[in-house]
């Protein structure tokens, strides 16, 4: 049933896609868990969501959620921070090999992060996980990569998986981008271009954009608490590389942003309002993330899936009276 717009375009979020969210568990202060997130997206009619972690791995994270919350398409992947030993072919591997969707280089421990920022595992104003002077770089001053990267870019190409650039340099992207490239990987996402780091200009970006990368801009840059860019840079930027090789997404999940599914509405409209074509807005959260996750042929539920999930209490933390006694020892 179409939705009542009250008079205007209303850029609607059902079928839409957040490539980037960031839920609790993890060292930041979160807005809402797992659970709350997807259930949010869900509910708003969104198709599928990508949880993201800097400190730990949400492949088996969104396999679960994916087990009891139905109507909604749940994915994971692994960011290579120290957490999971960086660089690590074994950590990427063992991630790709469970369902997961992307590979995100380094973020808050990439060296670039820490150079700009004065340490890892932070930002200016929240402290996360661990601090350490000196952060990991994937390509040297000369711009050759360092050993392991190219280990981990065949393992995204040979399982189809999407590369997040992440907190990276500009001078380490534009490498690694054309050696992606070169050894097959398809999927490259310029993770959120105008945050802090890697705040690429616009010509350079441009030139990755050329080489088959994808810039993803999120909500979080132009949210009022961080605001790195405003709007109408994101949409100039739209309309030079084209919307066919742009993507929207929230980026949040942080106390003071709304919940991703509603984050992502907020900034389509806006990014809508400032002068980006109703089609091309939809296609940067709709068919473009679609494309990227290989959604239209990614196995569905069965229907014994689904009537299983439907059975379960509403929140599966919580006990059903009966089943349990207090104490969490069943009764029977
Ligand atoms: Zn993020």
């Amino acid at each position: 049933m179409p939705k009542r717009t009250f008079g205007g375009p209303l850029i609607d979020v059902a079928g839409a896609i957040d490539m980037h969210c960031h839920p609790y568990p993890d060292l930041f202060p979160r807005l809402a868990d797992d659970f709350d997130i997807v259930r949010a997206a869900r509910d708003a009619g969104m198709k599928a969501i990508v949880l993201k972690c800097h400190h730990e791995n949400t492949v088996s994270r969104a396999y679960l959620v994916q087990r009891v919350v139905p109507g909604i398409r749940v994915y994971g992947g692994i960011v290579l921070n120290y957490y999971v030993g960086g660089i690590n072919p074994a950590a990427v591997e063992a991630a790709l090999r469970l369902g997961g969707k992307e590979v995100w280089m380094p973020t808050v421990d990439a060296g670039y992060h820490a150079e700009v920022h004065g340490g890892t595992g932070g930002y200016d104003s929240q402290a996360g996980g661990r601090s350490q002077a000196e952060g990991i770089w994937v390509a040297d001053k000369e711009g050759r990569l360092t050993p392991g990267v190219k280990e981990v870019l065949e393992l995204v190409a040979q399982y189809g998986a999407v590369l997040g650039t992440c907190h990276l340099s500009p001078k380490e992207i534009v490498p690694l981008v054309k050696e992606a490239r070169s050894v097959g990987v398809e999927k490259i996402v310029v993770t959120h271009p105008y945050f802090k780091v890697p705040n690429f200009d616009l010509d350079t970006l441009e030139e990755v954009a050329r080489l088959g990368a994808m810039p993803e801009f999120g909500y979080c840059t132009v949210s009022p608490a961080w605001h790195y860019a405003a709007v109408e840079k994101i949409v100039q930027s739209i309309e030079r590389i084209g919307a066919s090789r742009c993507l929207l997404v929230s980026d949040t999940g942080q106390r003071h942003n709304p919940m991703p599914s509603e984050a992502l509405r907020i900034f389509a409209q806006t990014v809508f309002e400032k002068g980006i074509p109703q089609a091309d807005v939809e296609r940067m959260i709709g068919a473009n993330p679609a494309e990227l996750l290989d959604f239209d042929n990614a196995p569905v539920p069965s229907a014994a899936d689904i009537a299983w999930a439907r059975g379960l209490v509403d929140d599966p933390c919580m006990s059903t009276p009966g089943e349990a006694d207090p104490s969490g020892v069943a009764t029977s």
